[in-house]
């Protein structure tokens, strides 16, 4: 990850360090059925839905995706911050990030909310891809409307997304 730098576009440089860093060798089929999420991993994509002729596997040892395994070490990609939900529109708030979120894995099973925890009157999000980030703050705008936030850090690898709900908090743009 730390090779000199090349001319990749980022998504291929991302989904190469990923792959170094979190990617457990492929068994002789070529099928990975992660052992947390149960996605599969199949022609270097990873899929809910198993390949034709799958079988479940017994594998010797636990084997994780890059999403499980970012969970299990708490290595975010992004973080969405929720200023000023009102106590009543949490539950909303909720099943909007969760719809979301489903919407996502159903294209790319490695974009996930990892936490949600409550923080001074709102909530902070940490997803495993900085893009479910962005994707998560757009869907409470569109929902709710308010501000949305970005600042990058990590070489534009971690995306910090805010989003408030009034002007009062609001950004100064441009
Ligand atoms: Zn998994």
């Amino acid at each position: 990850m730390r090779s000199a730098p090349k001319k990749y576009n980022t998504l291929y440089k991302k989904s190469h360090i990923e792959r170094d860093m979190y990617l457990p060798r492929l068994d002789p089929k070529g099928v990975i059925q992660c052992s947390g999420c149960g996605a599969f991993h199949y022609r270097r994509h990873w899929t809910l839905t198993p390949p034709g002729g799958f079988s479940s596997q017994i594998h010797s040892h636990l084997v994780f995706c890059p999403a499980c395994r970012k969970i299990q070490d708490r290595f975010p990609g992004g973080e969405l911050t929720l200023r000023g939900v009102e106590a009543e529109n949490r539950g909303e708030i909720v099943r909007i990030l969760r719809n979301e979120e489903s919407r996502a894995r159903e294209k790319n099973p490695l974009e996930r909310i990892m936490r949600m925890d409550a923080a001074n009157g709102g909530w902070r999000v940490e997803t495993t891809t900085e893009k479910l980030a962005q994707r998560l703050g757009r869907s409470v705008r569109k929902a709710r409307g308010g501000k949305l936030q970005y600042k990058w850090g990590h070489n534009n690898k971690f995306a910090r997304v805010v989003w408030c709900r009034d002007a009062a908090g609001q950004a100064d743009r441009g």
